[in-house]
């Protein structure tokens, strides 16, 4: 039986959105395809509020981050992190041999402006990554405040882990003055895994080209290059099942709206967030929690895998806590296509399960 997923990634997926991985093949080096990622692009544009060029990478989200970090850091990255994917970042630092320091906060915390601003007023630091949306705790940063710190700072390359929230809450990019703005596409663009998207400014642009060791695979620039000398190409082949289902998802939130969209993950948290207080304790600063996520403090001390299991035999499928929450946490995911009636379906079989 195939288990309806509330995990943070992969979420559940539209069957007619599946159907359009099964697109015929068409030659990556034709107008057909130009045409389709430009297309793709131009929907993004739309998602992410920018004007900014958008680029497509056939790996997950990680590929676009170890590319952003590498690619456009020239003195050195200062790192926020909140949680595991902020660690992420600090790691495809170091491993890249990028000088980095990583700013951290007690898991469950959010960045504050005050850090940012410490951080960046010390002149060190060329480029900055931000987790908008920490999937391990459930914490939504406060991503406006922070970016009028950062730009005060013109040197900094502003970089953006928005991969479980882009396509469920607003992320105005132009306006937050976003210069790579990180996303993949099976979290809250309710899409399979396996392609990754960014936006770019003409700051990164300008950045990397006095970057001299950007790698290969996962050069933003060259990434760039091929969009803007070669038409909307990419320079090797991409997974055009992706971008047929990509360019057609974006046609569905379009019409959704985006504000709808957004509303409808709020109400959604709200609803899960509703039932954790009630029969638990929220894991994340009641400030800044996720509209895609929940991150649930297991206070009465539940086996969340026999939940699972109790669960899976229904169709549903939920997900403990990340690393080293794994038995204190579990989580949540309302995100995607996931609509109100589906959470309430899974909160009253847990409430079944438990209570
Ligand atoms: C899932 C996730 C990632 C990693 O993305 P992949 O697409 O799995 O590489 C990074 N950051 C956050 C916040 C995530 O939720």
């Amino acid at each position: 039986m195939h288990k309806k997923l509330f995990i943070p990634g992969p979420v559940e997926v539209r069957s007619d959105v599946l159907e359009k991985m099964a697109t015929p093949m068409i030659g990556h080096r034709s107008k057909d395809a130009s045409q389709l990622q430009r297309n793709i692009s131009d929907k993004l544009r739309q998602l992410f509020y920018t004007e900014n060029h958008i680029l497509l990478s056939t790996t997950s989200g990680s590929g676009l981050m170890e590319g952003a970090v590498r690619s456009c850091t020239l003195k050195r990255a200062a790192i926020f992190s909140v949680g595991a994917f902020g660690n992420r970042w600090f790691e495809m630092a170091r491993s890249n041999n990028v000088p980095a320091d990583i700013f951290e906060v007690e898991w469950g915390q959010a960045t504050s402006p005050e850090q940012v601003e410490q951080a960046l007023s010390s002149g060190k630091y060329d480029l900055m990554t931000i987790t908008h949306n920490e999937t391990s705790t459930g914490i939504m940063n406060p991503v406006e405040e922070i970016a009028q710190v950062v730009k005060k700072y013109p040197e900094v390359v502003f970089c953006m882990d928005a991969v479980s929230s882009a396509g469920g809450s607003k992320i105005e990019v132009d306006k937050l003055e976003i210069d790579i703005c990180i996303t993949s596409t099976q979290k809250a663009l309710g899409l399979p895994p396996g392609l990754a998207i960014c936006t770019f400014s003409e700051k990164a642009r300008e950045r990397a080209q006095q970057v001299p060791y950007r790698g290969y695979y996962l050069d933003l620039l060259q990434l760039y290059k091929y969009i803007m000398e070669k038409d909307y190409q990419y320079p090797s082949t991409p997974s055009l099942s992706h971008m047929f289902a990509l360019d057609y998802q974006l046609d569905r939130i379009l019409e959704e709206g985006l504000d709808n969209r957004f509303r409808r993950h709020i109400e959604m948290a709200e609803l899960v967030r509703d039932w954790a207080r009630r029969h638990f304790a929220l894991f994340a600063d009641e400030r800044y929690l996720s509209n895609t996520l929940t991150t649930i403090s297991n206070t009465r001390d539940i086996d969340v895998g026999a939940l699972n299991r109790e669960l899976g035999q229904r169709g549903f499928q939920i997900s403990n806590g990340y690393g080293k929450m794994k038995e204190k946490t579990f989580r949540i995911a309302h995100m995607a296509d996931c609509q109100l009636e589906d959470i309430k379906e899974l909160l009253d079989n847990i409430d079944d399960i438990l209570m």
